[in-house]
């Protein structure tokens, strides 16, 4: 064996040994890549290694449609929201939506039903689409995860960045012109910045080619019913910024 190909299997050995399996499992095309690149040096070519370092990318990433990308990742247990779900989560509408809306994780009658925003928060989402002229089933809605976090609380950080690259192939299928993020957490997550609601708010941001603004979630506008008026601003913002791009 040459020398390289032994320092690779040491740098992943004790990559594993820091991180866990997970590590092999989950990407190991892209992170052994990482690592070789890490430690090539001068010309040596990706060549000198055999297939045994080089494992496929995860059949989901390779998925096709929706519907195949559900199939392969509804069973996931990359993080431990898996343990409590009922359902879960995939995301509804229509996958050709130029619209694409995305909240933080399921509740209670998400994890139930297998569906996004049907409590009471998603019958106010509805009626704020429903104010700008979008019918439910014309746009696409997603969470940041898509397992119930346990009493609602907020995904941790480390849920999030498990479950973030199902969202992100789901944003390829569906290549919307236009994201709406519901909250901080959907905001902070897709967008990967540290600013407040209030800062966030008001801009537009570029993500994977669709252009995303940020508001208000809807559970928070039941909660604090003043929101509703800024609110019903971004979201005037939300539908020019549509009709003009059209
Ligand atoms: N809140 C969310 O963020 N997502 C849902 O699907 C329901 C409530
Ligand atoms: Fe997998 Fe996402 Fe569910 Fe975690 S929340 S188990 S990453 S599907």
């Amino acid at each position: 064996m040459n020398e390289l190909k032994k320092q690779i299997i040491e740098a992943l050995k004790d990559q594993k040994e820091i991180f866990g399996d997970e590590l092999l499992t989950s990407e190991p095309l892209l992170r052994k890549t990482s690592v070789i690149k890490s430690i090539q040096s001068g010309n040596e070519s990706q060549s000198l290694f055999n297939d045994d370092l080089l494992v496929d990318t995860p059949a989901w990433k390779k998925s096709q449609t929706l519907e195949e990308l559900d199939n392969l990742i509804n069973t996931c247990t990359k993080c431990p929201l898996h343990k409590g779900r009922t359902n879960f989560v995939f995301g509804v509408g229509n996958p050709d939506a130029d619209v694409m809306v995305i909240g933080e994780g399921p509740g209670a009658d998400e994890d139930a039903q297998g569906e996004p925003f049907v409590g009471r928060a998603g019958k106010l989402l509805n009626d704020i689409l429903k104010a700008i002229n979008f019918k439910r089933e014309e746009v696409y809605i997603a969470n940041i995860v898509k397992c119930r976090p346990p009493g609602n609380r907020t995904p941790a950080s480390e849920e999030m960045e498990a479950c973030i690259p199902y969202l992100h192939k789901q944003i390829d299928l569906i290549k919307p012109k236009l994201i709406l993020c519901l909250g901080l957490t959907a905001a902070q997550g897709l967008l990967k910045k540290r600013d407040s609601l209030t800062r966030l708010r008001g801009q537009t941001f570029e993500y994977r080619g669709a252009k995303v603004m940020v508001t208000y979630h809807p559970a928070a506008l039941l909660r604090n019913p003043n929101w509703k008026r800024p609110c019903w601003e971004d979201v005037q913002n939300f539908r020019q910024m549509y009709d003009e791009m059209k």
